[in-house]
């Protein structure tokens, strides 16, 4: 998508510190880290939010999914982790590209905020 903040980033044309990248899905420490391990996983083509999830690109979550459980191995998150994402206003979701957050290595309050 050509205004899409995380399609430049997924592309290389903006620069990120990336974690994690292969065929389907990107993912880079997030800009204003809320624990000190915060990552932003992506799918590499655009899909705007989880209301925007459907049968023809479930299989491209899936794949976000399998990358987060790499990214635990690979980032040493045996202590537990915090996916999470934010869907529209209320959520506060400021980037219409889909996005899991996963934070991790600190005590994550629950119920969040
Ligand atoms: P949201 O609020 O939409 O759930 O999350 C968007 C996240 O993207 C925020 O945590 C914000 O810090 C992060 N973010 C926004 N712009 C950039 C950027 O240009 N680079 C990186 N690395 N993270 C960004
Ligand atoms: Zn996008």
């Amino acid at each position: 998508m050509a205004d899409c903040l995380f399609c430049k980033i997924a592309a290389g044309e903006i620069p990120s510190s990336k974690i994690y990248e292969d065929e389907s899905v990107y993912a880079f420490s997030d800009i204003n880290p809320q624990a000190p391990f915060h990552a932003i996983v992506i799918p590499k083509e655009h899909i705007a939010s989880a209301d925007d999830i459907n049968a023809q690109n479930s299989h491209l979550i899936a794949k976000v999914f399998e990358a987060i459980a790499k990214i635990a191995v690979q980032e040493n998150l045996e202590d537990g982790y915090r996916v999470v994402t934010n869907c529209g206003k209320d959520a506060g979701q400021t980037v219409g590209h889909i996005h899991f957050h996963v934070l991790a290595r600190r005590y994550l309050q629950w119920p969040p905020g």
